[in-house]
């Protein structure tokens, strides 16, 4: 919980108003003194099903600045697997502390019991600074953990059915926006070229894509564009290239006031998280400059689409895939929609995901 000092900063209402503005259903703190754990679990909404989302381990500057980061991801999981067809809800949990020195064995199983007694209201996977090793631990205490490794059943490291679903969601935006969803010889920026970057990557250079990479990782880079042929591009630079289509593969809020002046593409698809700094300004600037932006939500829910796989039991990456594929015919009907209602196509998919939790909910009320 909050230390007396901050809490006193924190003007009276604040918690409620905080988490009643996004319409949160529940959010849980957890805390431990012996093991120094502290950890937020946001649910969000859990009309479609239990909610659903990783824990990220992060060094919070403060315990308002968790809170929020928690709030947000959840209620960004709701709309990622309503709008892929998954019976499940939005969930998030975020610990706060330092990944180096408090990432224990019993910390994190201090953890799994905060999620064992939630009694299967919210089920816990990977994210940032939260590997399949973590899980397996976490699984030690809690029956609602997927992410496990695939020699114990689970799905492993979901990126490549990401990519795929991301590289699924590119096409369709090249088919509404070039009239064909090849890719072949069309000039596509990668930034960041980690775990699903890479896949991708693969995807596009077997299309013979005009490929540029931009990355932190000098190593990462020389690899990749001499496996694939793809140029180097510096990590600014990119926003000022002659290209067809921008991959966000690394960093949220890359599309903000700064490179909408930039970005020349006639379409954004990619992988990361939460690329519209602001969801509405952005998402409508978009739309004015007439570059067509495929949701990151619903274009990046192959990882979600895999922990549900596994989730259901039996894990069969073969089934995870053919969901991944159908993210092509989503794309095209929220980018379908959104011309035809002159929405941005971020408010158009929040729409219909808004719309599956509504209808499923009558469904689901007892008559
Ligand atoms: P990753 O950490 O493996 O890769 C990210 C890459 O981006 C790294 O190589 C890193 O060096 C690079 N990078 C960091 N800052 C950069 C910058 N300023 N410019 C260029 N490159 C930079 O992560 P990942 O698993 O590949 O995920 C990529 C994005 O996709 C993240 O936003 C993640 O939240 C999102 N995402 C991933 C999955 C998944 O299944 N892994 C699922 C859904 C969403």
């Amino acid at each position: 919980m909050m230390d007396v000092n901050e809490m006193e900063k924190v003007e009276d209402g604040f918690l409620f108003s905080e988490v009643s503005q996004l319409g949160h259903e529940q959010v849980v703190f957890c805390h431990d003194e012996p093991t120094g754990l502290k950890a937020i679990i946001g649910i969000h909404n859990t009309v479609l099903g239990p909610a659903c989302g990783g824990t990220r381990m992060w060094n919070y500057t403060n315990e308002k600045e968790a809170l929020t980061d928690v709030l947000r991801l959840s209620r960004g999981m709701t709309y990622k697997s309503a709008i892929s067809g998954l019976n499940l809800g939005g969930g998030k949990a975020v610990i706060i502390g330092d990944v180096n020195t408090m990432k224990t064995e019993p910390f994190l199983r201090r953890f799994g019991k905060f999620v064992e007694s939630l009694g299967g209201k919210y089920i816990t996977a990977e994210d940032v600074n939260m590997k399949t090793r973590d899980m397996e631990i976490i699984g030690m205490e809690t029956q609602y953990v997927t992410g496990l490794p695939e020699i114990r059943g689970g799905g492993g490291d979901p990126s490549p059915v990401t990519a795929y679903g991301t590289y699924m969601g590119m096409k369709a935006t090249a088919k509404k926006v070039f009239g064909s969803d090849s890719l072949e010889g069309k000039k596509i920026a990668v930034q960041g070229v980690g775990q699903v970057g890479m896949y991708l990557v693969e995807h596009l250079a077997k299309e013979n894509a005009q490929l540029y990479i931009t990355d932190i990782s000098e190593s990462k880079l020389k690899a990749i564009s001499e496996k694939f042929g793809a140029t180097v591009v510096g990590m600014d630079e990119v926003y000022d290239l002659d290209m067809d289509i921008y991959a966000p593969c690394a960093l949220g809020a890359t599309i903000n006031d700064e490179t909408l002046a930039r970005l020349t593409c006639k379409m954004i698809a990619g992988a990361a998280n939460n690329q519209l700094a602001d969801e509405k300004k952005h998402g409508y600037m978009l739309l004015d400059m007439g570059i067509t932006y495929a949701p990151d939500f619903l274009i990046n829910a192959g990882g979600i689409i895999n922990v549900y796989e596994e989730f259901l039991g039996n894990y069969n990456r073969e089934s995870a895939y053919r969901q991944a594929e159908n993210i092509y015919t989503t794309c095209l009907d929220i980018l379908n929609l959104a011309e035809n209602e002159s929405l941005s196509s971020q408010d158009a998919a929040i729409q219909l995901a808004e719309k599956r939790i509504t209808d499923i909910g009558k469904v689901r009320l007892p008559r």
